[in-house]
């Protein structure tokens, strides 16, 4: 897994630039969400994503990190040989069933995938990685300043999002379109209340 820094800051102006939301995740046999759906955790996959700059929306985002077809069967069969894998999910927490089952579920899901890695910001393609050896990132009206990753300590103890507010984690589908939000759980469930939304409308293609 990907680490991503709390956020981006230029080295000349001090503007920062923070992720609008740090995690996102596929529903892979749902096109569409109508209201009153609802999904249980064991039909969320977190997506692999490696942290970006979209060009189209000036702004830090998350890209979907989609390695090769190849890369999943190799996981598929980490998990079946009851090994812990980290792409395209950590399996750490999970047992040797669960974590094969989890894994067959991503398979089948790259095998059909055709899009190519979205941006999950707007669903475009128009970004640069930041996770790679100087990135030299510069942003608009600054001439001096690179921007670079910072790292924070942050912990977090509760029940976890969406309990005593909604959480609004994004929700794509197999191609990487925005589908809904995730927003609503009770405490202790694994399921999801989910309202439809999609990538805001843009004029140019
Ligand atoms: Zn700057
Ligand atoms: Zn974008």
């Amino acid at each position: 897994m990907i680490e991503l820094p709390n956020y981006y800051a230029c080295t000349g102006c001090g503007e920062t630039f923070n992720f609008t939301s740090r995690s996102a995740y596929y529903c892979f046999d749902v096109e569409a969400v109508s209201p009153g759906t609802k999904l249980s955790g064991s039909k969320i996959f977190a997506i692999p994503v490696r942290p970006a700059w979209c060009k189209d929306c000036s702004s830090v985002c998350l890209v979907e990190n989609l390695l090769p077809v190849r890369s999943f069967e190799d996981a598929y069969g980490m998990t079946k040989a009851g090994k812990e894998i980290e792409y395209p999910f950590a399996s750490d927490h999970l047992s040797a069933p669960e974590a094969e089952e989890i894994a067959r579920a991503y398979l089948q899901w790259r095998m059909r995938r055709s899009h190519r890695p979205r941006a999950l910001c707007c669903g475009r393609v128009n970004y640069q990685f930041l996770d790679v050896e100087q990135p030299l990132l510069k942003h608009e009206e600054c001439d001096f300043g690179v921007v670079e990753p910072r790292y924070t300590f942050s912990s977090y103890n509760g029940p976890g999002p969406g309990v005593y507010s909604p959480a609004n984690l994004r929700l794509y589908n197999g191609e990487g379109e925005l589908i809904g939000l995730l927003t609503w759980r009770q405490r202790g469930s694994d399921v999801w209340e989910v309202a439809a939304t999609e990538y805001p409308a843009t004029d140019v293609e």
